[in-house]
């Protein structure tokens, strides 16, 4: 593995290793670009594979956020965080207050929050060292609610786009995962008289969704083959791939899920040849992100859920840009997301 050619493969402006024997700590801060601000990003607990695969995670995740905060009109670079190791030890304090020392050593370059295998509590040690992070207890709060708002815009958008027409009500809407942010999208959506069918793999939370909205349901795997209007994936990623993509009958698929396209550049391209519409996970899911964003420039909760839902005009402008250049969703957001970042260098050629 060569590590600069790594870096420029992806421009990454900066990767930095940690190491304390002693505390068991292994950290890599990746900062992929600051042209709009300080590079933003979670810290991600993670035991890998190697420190090869630890790497190529750090880039590629700090990568996307670059893209999501461009594309949100936000002035924040990209960055993200890893430690490796087992992210259930109970002892955390001091692997925390490491990272948060590594954090604070960047003088504000780079700004952490929370994300795989940590927590808000893990974020108050971090704290303890820095003040380069975000979604501490009692600030922003939990960001669900906020990102629901933004995936439930960002599905009347795409049905303004397809029907002409963004009402949902009557619409038949799946909805594939009801954690955090599934809960709160059904709420959103059972309000407007959207029909929900939902699933899940914890029975608890389906039968909250069916107590509280009179949801439908389907087993996990059937999910697929719904014929339902509008496909919502708020569980895991890769949910489209080889496997599920023929099955699907949806005209549009809106959710909160990262990384749903298994391979953007083959998956991509299928679903605009299926004629289904895609609104680009980053794009609409980018609540959480805005939520944090808000935090940091003290907005009140009304202002981020505001901003939240000016996702609805963001995805216009990607699925008219997509159609009028004949490319895929995905490609579009791409593309705009890139052309502000390259813009905001133009602009600081002025003194
Ligand atoms: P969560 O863990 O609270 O909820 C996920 C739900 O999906 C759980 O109820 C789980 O049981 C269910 N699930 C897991 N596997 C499933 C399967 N095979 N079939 C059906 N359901 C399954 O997570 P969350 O915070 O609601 O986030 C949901 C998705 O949105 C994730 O991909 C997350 O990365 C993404 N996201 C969340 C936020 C946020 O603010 N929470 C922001 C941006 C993106």
């Amino acid at each position: 593995m060569e590590i600069f050619d790594l870096m420029s493969e992806w421009d990454h402006e900066q990767l930095s290793f940690w190491n304390d024997r002693e505390l068991g700590y292994r950290g890599i801060i990746a900062i992929h670009d600051t042209t709009l601000g300080p590079a933003l990003g979670g810290t991600r607990f993670w035991n890998y594979d190697s420190d090869q695969a630890a790497i190529i995670d750090a880039l590629r995740l700090s990568r996307g956020m670059t893209y999501k905060a461009a594309i949100t009109g936000l002035n924040l670079g990209g960055g993200k965080s890893i430690i490796w190791g087992d992210n259930k030890i109970v002892d955390r304090e001091m692997i925390f207050r490491a990272h948060g020392r590594a954090v604070e050593s960047l003088g504000g370059r780079y700004i952490t929050a929370e994300d795989v295998g940590t927590s808000p509590d893990d974020m108050e040690f971090v704290s303890m060292e820095t003040e380069h992070v975000v979604g501490l207890l009692g600030r922003s709060g939990d960001p669900s609610p906020v990102t629901a708002f933004g995936v439930y815009r960002g599905i009347k958008a795409s049905a303004a786009f397809r029907y002409g027409d963004d009402s949902l009500a009557d619409k038949h809407i799946v909805v594939q995962g009801l954690g955090h942010v599934g809960y709160y999208l059904c709420q959103d959506l059972a309000e407007e008289g959207a029909k929900l069918t939902v699933t899940d793999i914890d029975e608890d939370r389906i039968q909250k969704v069916v107590d509280d909205f009179g949801a439908d349901v389907v087993a996990p795997d059937a999910v697929y083959d719904v014929d339902g209007d509008i496909f919502a994936p708020c569980a895991m990623g890769a949910i489209i791939n080889d496997d599920t993509i023929d099955r699907l009958k949806f005209d549009i698929i809106a959710g909160a899920a990262n990384n749903q396209l298994a391979r953007g550049n083959v998956h991509g391209p299928a679903i605009t040849k299926r004629d289904i519409l895609y609104a680009p996970d980053y794009v609409i899911n980018a609540g959480g992100l805005i939520n944090v964003y808000g935090e940091i420039n003290e907005w009140s909760a009304e202002r981020s859920k505001r901003q939240a839902g000016d996702i609805y005009n963001t995805l216009l402008r990607i699925f008219e840009l997509a159609k009028s250049e004949g490319i895929g969703t995905h490609a579009a957001a791409n593309k705009v997301a890139e052309s502000r970042v390259l813009q905001a260098r133009h602009l600081q050629r002025t003194f």
